[in-house]
């Protein structure tokens, strides 16, 4: 069924008896070409590019729980490209294309919104940075503006400009830059993915990886064992948990990073911000809640909540930022698992077992990444090598030290071992 406005108008007409599901609930068969284990953002949107590009749907997702409970449905929305090394930098850029064109692309209104991101700096050595970065970005054929403090207080009069610690005296925007509702995105590509084909199968926890003559041969699963000549490891948080099935060790390390959101209130934030002198950031979701978060828990854990102190972090750099955020009231917080990578740059890569690919360390930036990523990963599982947007995302740079990407790496230390 297409989706249109029309459709809208004759459903709203005749009693809406006409919608249908979305996607089939399929049931596991007993083999297929390529298993996509996860059906978070990156999972569905590889299943969907094997599809749609190469043609690929004798393919089978296979989620533990339902269809976007992970971190594609718990994350902040933000979608930008403003990285700053090569191998990032290109790669979010493509992304940011295929956000621009993926509603239609879909037919799904993932309510891309692009309100702009506001990065702001707070001293002489940060504004040198930010223009470096903008450079950078504008190399890379993005858009990108420095702004004063003056033109920056006309668009965003409510900031503390005069902060004792951290006066604030500009910011690098890129208008591009924005939100997305995140469940839409994980409805969108497993309806497309679905209407190509691809069995969609929830409540199938993988519990064992099956590999013989150092070749994958299938997954086993609370459902049942199933065969398949390629699987593909993308499971984000969970990533070193099911590695290990296969033997593997990976270099990434699970944390929890938490979101907040108060009451609905009027507009208010028109654009997404973020604080340069602590780790806060903030936008309004539709539906009037400010949505906001900060930093990482900071330590190793598979709870997908939250704890106080990082709580109390991000309610101060709120405050210290925008005072008058104290009068809004918070309704909810939630933690997601994070797979935190030692440079803070991901994984599309092959591993040593013929057939076994990996996609993770996303870190806390794997949303706006979700089209690219399901693009590269896609062509590496149908074609045997890289995409040239992800030919940098390698495994083994962790182990050779060479080509790692130090985008604020936040895990472990690879040096260490
Ligand atoms: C609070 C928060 C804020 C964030 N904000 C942003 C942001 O603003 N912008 C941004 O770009 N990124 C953001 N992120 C990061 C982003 O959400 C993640 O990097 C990204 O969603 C991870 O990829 P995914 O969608 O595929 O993961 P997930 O949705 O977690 O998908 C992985 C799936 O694998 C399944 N799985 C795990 N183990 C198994 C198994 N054994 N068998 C079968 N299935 C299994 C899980 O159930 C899960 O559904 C944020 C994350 C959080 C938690």
């Amino acid at each position: 069924m297409r989706y249109s406005g029309l459709r809208i108008l004759k459903e709203g007409l005749t009693g809406n008896r006409g919608w249908t599901e979305q996607w089939r609930d399929a049931t596991p068969r007993p083999e297929y070409d390529i298993i996509v284990i996860g059906g978070g953002g990156h999972g569905l949107a590889t299943a969907y590019y094997l599809a749609r590009n190469h043609g690929l749907s004798n393919v089978a997702v296979l989620e533990k729980g339902y269809l976007g409970g992970g971190n594609v449905g718990r994350n902040t929305t933000i979608v930008r490209a403003n990285y700053f090394l090569p191998g990032n930098s290109e790669f979010y850029s493509y992304s940011l294309k295929l956000w621009e064109g993926l509603e239609r692309e879909l037919n799904y209104n993932v309510m891309l919104s692009q309100r702009g991101q506001i990065v702001l700096f707070h001293s002489d050595a940060q504004r040198d940075a930010a223009i470096r970065r903008g450079n950078a970005m504008r190399n890379q054929g993005d858009d990108c503006e420095l702004l004063s403090r003056a033109d920056l207080r006309r668009m965003v009069p409510f900031l503390d400009y005069e902060q004792a610690r951290f006066p604030i005296r500009g910011a690098l925007l890129q208008r591009r830059a924005g939100t997305a509702r995140h469940d839409a995105v994980a409805w969108g590509y497993a309806r497309a993915a679905s209407a190509r084909g691809v069995d969609l199968i929830q409540n199938c926890a993988v519990t064992g990886i099956d590999i013989a003559g150092g070749r994958v041969r299938g997954v086993q699963t609370t459902r049942g064992a199933i065969r398949a000549g390629k699987v593909a490891i993308v499971v984000a948080g969970r990533s070193s948990e099911v590695a290990a099935m296969a033997g593997m060790r990976l270099p990434i390390e699970s944390h929890v990073l938490q979101a907040f959101v108060t009451e609905g209130l009027k507009p208010c934030v028109n654009h997404v911000i973020s604080f340069g002198m602590g780790h806060f950031y903030i936008s309004q979701s539709d539906k009037g809640g400010l949505v906001f978060g900060g930093d990482l828990d900071l330590y190793a854990s598979y709870a997908q909540r939250g704890n106080l102190p990082a709580v109390e972090h991000v309610m101060e750099a709120g405050m210290t930022l925008m005072p008058m955020i104290g009068k809004a009231r918070v309704l909810r917080s939630w933690g997601g698992i994070m797979d935190m990578s030692p440079d803070g740059s991901p994984i599309i890569d092959r591993t040593d077992t013929q057939g076994l690919y990996l996609n993770c360390g996303w870190c806390y930036g794997g949303f706006k990444a979700v089209p690219g990523s399901g693009w590269a990963m896609a062509h590496l599982l149908a074609t045997d090598t890289p995409h040239p947007s992800a030919a940098r995302f390698r495994l083994d740079r962790f182990a050779t030290g060479r080509g790692l990407m130090d985008e604020e790496g936040t895990g472990m230390q690879h040096n260490l071992h």
